[in-house]
């Protein structure tokens, strides 16, 4: 893969990477990083070295005109998809667009307008030069970074950046450092950021300082983690679709617009990710459609997640046979994704073959197969569904089974275990309303 990165000509002011051949990496590495969704099981080895220290050292500082930040830039920052999204008015579906920088405008109009009073006569040379998708990123950084420093203003009056020990335009990410601490400098952290990510070896390790604090180690999160993710995004999205850097920041990006809710903006991260491993990464693939079913799933879209857990689950019961934990994993995504789009009776069939398959792999008390039996029984007895005795019964031998498992065996830990009781009760007392349903039908 990246045998030679080639970057489009003059896409990008920023971390060029430079010609010259590549060392070939393991694409498995990235294959696991998309698998976990998680930037830090990066496991490939590094493409060219000398590429990655140079895009780290060209990294972190955006120009003058990146850096400030208007109207167009907040319109942009905010769209979910910016390319397509008027530069003017803000309008989505925008079908015209600037001869010069591609910006996007509904029309000639709104272009004419933008280019006398809007700024775009100033601006049109610098997108052009950078490249619209740089200067969408260099917009969106900007206005994550204003977002958290905004947040943070108090309590970061008194406190210095963890790198240069100066005070200023501060944020932080982490729960894991004391009131006061943790704060860093953007600029500090990504400086930082890029130069481990750029050096070679460590493999999980190198991407972590973009996605953990340095000084207590806890995960990023919050409006902190999107200015990071964001960061981290501007700094290499101009690298070629293979680099792993790439690969790794707009994963991370999405895992980031994922947790903090925005599923709009987070979605053409997912359709991009899709669009890069279909080519490049096949084996990726799968756990890139989960993602990506996972979002649309937040937004309602729930046939088109259907279709691509069916997917997941057909690729991976090929690759990794039906008793895989990934195939596992996927026909229970396909199972809820079937609930979410009410198709009861196809999740009730493929939980039937769901929970067996789970007893043999995991073992009968694994919280897992104990919450998958819940489920079925759940999905069996499903209020709104008429079902027979023999259902009813079947559900009932599925919960006394699951509650006997987990009295045995015990759950692997309390929360685990509690989340059980509580969903194993839950269902019984479904069962038991439909019993007393039935009853009241019986005797009145
Ligand atoms: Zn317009
Ligand atoms: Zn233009
Ligand atoms: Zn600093
Ligand atoms: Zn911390």
């Amino acid at each position: 893969m990246c045998a030679e990165t080639k970057k489009k000509p003059s896409k990008t002011a920023k971390p060029s990477s430079p010609a010259g051949p590549a060392k070939t990496h393991d694409t498995t590495g990235a294959k696991s990083d998309a698998r976990q969704s998680s930037p830090r099981c990066v496991t490939a080895d590094v493409t060219a070295q000398a590429q990655a220290a140079q895009a780290a050292r060209a990294a972190p500082r955006p120009s003058v005109a990146a850096r400030r930040v208007d109207v167009t830039d907040l319109i942009l920052a905010r769209a979910p998809r910016p390319r397509t999204i008027c530069a003017a008015c803000g309008a989505p579906e925008a079908k015209a667009h600037c001869g010069n920088c591609r910006l996007a405008y509904c029309g000639a109009r709104c272009q004419r307008r933008h280019w006398k009073s809007g700024g775009h006569r100033d601006r049109c040379d610098d997108v052009r030069r950078i490249g619209l998708d740089q200067y969408v990123a260099n917009a969106q950084a900007n206005a994550a970074r204003e977002r958290a420093v905004a947040t943070y203003v108090a309590e970061a009056a008194t406190a210095a950046c963890g790198f240069c020990g100066k005070g200023g335009q501060l944020l932080r990410a982490c729960d894991g450092c004391e009131a006061g601490a943790g704060f860093f400098h953007l600029e500090c952290l990504a400086a930082y950021a890029a130069t481990v990510a750029a050096r070679d070896g460590a493999r999980s390790e190198r991407f972590q300082p973009w996605f953990a604090c340095r000084a207590c180690g806890d995960d990023f999160r919050g409006v902190g983690r999107l200015a990071v993710a964001r960061e981290a995004w501007r700094v290499y999205n101009g690298l070629h679709p293979t680099d792993l850097h790439r690969v790794f920041a707009m994963n991370n990006l999405g895992d980031a617009l994922g947790a903090m809710g925005l599923h709009r903006e987070c979605l053409p991260v997912r359709e991009d990710e899709l669009a890069v491993g279909r080519v490049h990464f096949p084996n990726h693939t799968p756990q890139i459609e989960a993602n990506l079913a996972r979002c649309h799933t937040q937004l309602g879209n729930y046939a088109e997640a259907l279709r691509l857990r069916r997917s997941v689950v057909a690729a991976l019961q090929k690759r990794e046979g039906p008793l895989s934990r990934m195939s596992l994993e996927a026909a229970r995504g396909l199972a809820n994704a079937l609930g979410d789009a009410a198709e009861t009776e196809e999740q009730r069939a493929v939980l039937r073959q769901l929970w067996p398959r789970m007893r043999r792999a995991l073992g009968d008390a694994h919280a897992t197969t104990l919450s998958c039996g819940a489920k079925l029984a759940h999905a069996l007895v499903e209020k709104g569904h008429a079902c027979s005795d023999s259902v009813i019964a079947e559900a009932e031998d599925i919960l006394w089974e699951c509650l006997e498992a987990a009295r045995d065996g015990g759950a692997d830990d309390d929360v685990t275990a509690d989340a059980l009781e509580k969903s194993l009760e839950e269902t019984r007392r479904l069962y038991l309303a439909e019993e007393a349903d039935d009853d009241g039908d019986k005797f009145t």
